[in-house]
């Protein structure tokens, strides 16, 4: 299969109403355009330096969506073209992100990143934090920047009793988070989880948006020329 059978079975395998996000990381912009005119319009990059060299480089009309781990001191890079934001992971950035949306005089939707998975190294609020900070009515105020909902990552195992499990407390905190502090806000409806490996089952427990990089694009290349010439430009 290439690319553009793999995009396809995979659109095939979507539920109605769930979203593809294409993850380009690693990706140059040839492979990328393969895509984008077989119709995919929606990309995600996990790297600030890549996705600002790709933005300035592929058409106007792709909806950038940022899903890494992102640093404050970089928003400056992002916030001025990119949709949606799904890597919030603490209230600092929350409110940076606001504040610097302000500045280019955007509103940028968010989703906050959960930890779900087992291993302590990956991102993301606990359940407690993000009652915590929504308990507090200080997120009301940001005017810039729109909760949309919730991310998370699976374990990375093969164990699918434990991803459906995890897939399922995020898909549970969501609804409650929905009754709770959402219910007069008709856009926290996106819940962005599963990934190549995961995402059938992510699907099943109640993903909107799945985020798929190598069951499109194939694994990892060596050939990342692109990313050397990125470390040198920023
Ligand atoms: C790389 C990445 C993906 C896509 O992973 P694949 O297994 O290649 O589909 C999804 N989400 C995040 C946050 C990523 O960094």
């Amino acid at each position: 299969m290439n690319v553009i059978d793999r995009l396809n079975y995979i659109r095939k395998h979507l539920k109605e109403g769930v979203r593809l996000v294409a993850v380009s990381k690693f990706q140059n912009s040839e492979s990328i355009l393969e895509v984008y005119n077989a119709g995919q319009r929606l990309f995600g990059e996990n790297k600030v330096k890549e996705l600002y060299h790709k933005y300035q480089q592929l058409p106007k009309d792709i909806e950038w969506h940022f899903i890494g781990h992102l640093q404050t001191n970089k928003l400056n890079y992002v916030v001025p073209f990119v949709d949606t934001i799904h890597s919030i992971d603490s209230f600092r950035l929350l409110n940076k992100t606001n504040y610097c949306a302000l500045k280019y005089n955007r509103r940028i939707k968010v989703l906050l990143q959960m930890h779900i998975a087992k291993e302590v190294n990956k991102f993301g609020f606990s359940f407690g934090e993000v009652e915590n900070l929504l308990s507090d009515k200080l997120w009301k105020t940001f005017k810039n920047v729109d909760i949309i909902g919730l991310m998370g990552m699976a374990s990375f195992t093969e164990n699918q009793d434990q991803i459906t499990k995890e897939f399922s407390s995020l898909s549970n905190f969501f609804l409650k988070l929905k009754n709770q502090y959402f219910f007069d806000k008709k856009n926290f409806k996106e819940l962005s989880m599963g990934m190549s490996g995961d995402y059938l089952l992510a699907i099943k427990q109640g993903s909107t948006m799945v985020r798929i990089g190598s069951s499109i694009f194939g694994k990892k290349t060596k050939n990342n020329e692109i990313n050397s010439e990125i470390e040198r430009e920023i």
